[in-house]
């Protein structure tokens, strides 16, 4: 029997059985799945390579009762020191293909932003170049609602599928279990918000829209915004972005650093000095480390300038 009673050896085959063995892997660290590299071990992690895989994998979790975490690039989360309890379904390059059709990319969840982005431009297709320089998999874009430089996810977005978690309802009175398209009106996204995040849905692939472009001109403007992102943002450090929401009104970034706050460390974790709004690893940083500046920052920025700076970055595990 493995340790915790719900990943009995029975489930841990069946992971295997739906996945295949080399897709499953016990205790694994999540610092080596997310940009922070910072996080505990998972129990299991299990990166299934098709949508009937996905689906499979999910409907064990739910049966057997064990509590799962998509995980896609891990640019928007900090994993406790402690771990992940249950397991995590990671969804990156194991299930990242990407298809143009005409004016559309359709791509699964696992690809990231910046190769559809990259495969849109080959094909002459505009719309995805403000968006190219996030980390995000398409399936945390489409969760978060990823944007950047006035653009957002949802402006190029046309369609999602997702797979709707639960044991399926013999009797169709719920739908759980099942995999459904919805249309991007239909996913109520806002600034990092979408239906997806509120209802727990999973995202398995998405559809964007684009219209035809100039090669040139679409390449010319990824290299200008990625030129941007190199000037202002701590690239060369590990991190998840921006640490906070932009409280209305303000710039997280600029208030951060009005307080005074610039280059704070605790342990290895510090406020950027090129970029007050990202917390970045120095190295040896820990997700305790981490949460201590967040609370350090909120706090001295309600003190100073009786805003409150709610996080963006995802907190997922035991801390
Ligand atoms: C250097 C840097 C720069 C960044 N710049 C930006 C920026 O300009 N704009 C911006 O918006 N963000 C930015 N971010 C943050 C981050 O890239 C985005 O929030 C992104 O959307 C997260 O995607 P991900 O695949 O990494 O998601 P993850 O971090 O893996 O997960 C984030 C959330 O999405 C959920 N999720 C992941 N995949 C799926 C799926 N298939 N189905 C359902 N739920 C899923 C997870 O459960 C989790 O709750 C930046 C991060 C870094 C490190």
């Amino acid at each position: 029997m493995h340790e915790y009673s719900y990943l009995s050896d029975e489930v841990i085959c069946a992971f295997a059985e739906a996945a295949g063995e080399d897709a499953v892997a016990l205790t694994e660290p999540m610092a080596q799945h997310t940009t922070f590299q910072i996080g505990g071990p998972a129990d299991v992690v299990i990166s299934p390579h098709t949508p009937q895989a996905v689906e499979r994998v999910l409907d064990i979790c739910a049966i057997a009762g064990v509590p799962v975490v998509v995980v896609g690039n891990g640019s928007d989360i900090l994993v406790g020191d402690r771990g992940i309890r249950g397991a995590v379904v990671l969804l990156r390059d194991n299930y990242a293909g990407i298809e143009v059709s005409g004016t559309r990319v359709h791509a699964q969840a696992g690809a990231l932003l910046r190769d559809v982005a990259l495969a849109a431009a080959d094909a002459g297709l505009t719309g995805m170049e403000a968006l190219w320089g996030i980390p995000a998999s398409v399936g945390g874009a489409c969760f978060m609602n990823a944007g950047a430089y006035d653009a957002a996810t949802s402006d190029v977005l046309e369609s999602v599928e997702v797979y709707v978690p639960g044991p399926a309802c013999p009797d169709g009175t719920h739908e759980k279990g099942v995999v459904k398209r919805f249309t991007v009106d239909e996913l109520a996204m806002g600034y990092r918000k979408s239906r997806v995040a509120a209802e727990g849905l999973i995202v398995l692939s998405a559809t964007f829209a684009l219209a035809p472009g100039n090669e040139a001109q679409i390449r010319a403007s990824m290299d200008d915004y990625q030129r941007r992102r190199e000037e202002k943002q701590p690239l060369e450090l590990p991190s998840a972005g921006s640490t906070f929401k932009r409280p209305q009104g303000y710039f997280a970034g600029k208030l951060i650093m009005d307080a005074g706050l610039a280059g704070t460390r605790v342990g290895g974790a510090q406020v950027s000095e090129k970029h007050c709004g990202f917390v970045v690893n120095t190295g040896d940083a820990t997700a305790s480390d981490v949460c201590r500046l967040i609370e350090r920052v909120q706090s001295e920025v309600r003190k100073q300038f009786g805003v409150d700076l709610e996080p963006e970055v995802r907190r997922i595990g035991e801390f």
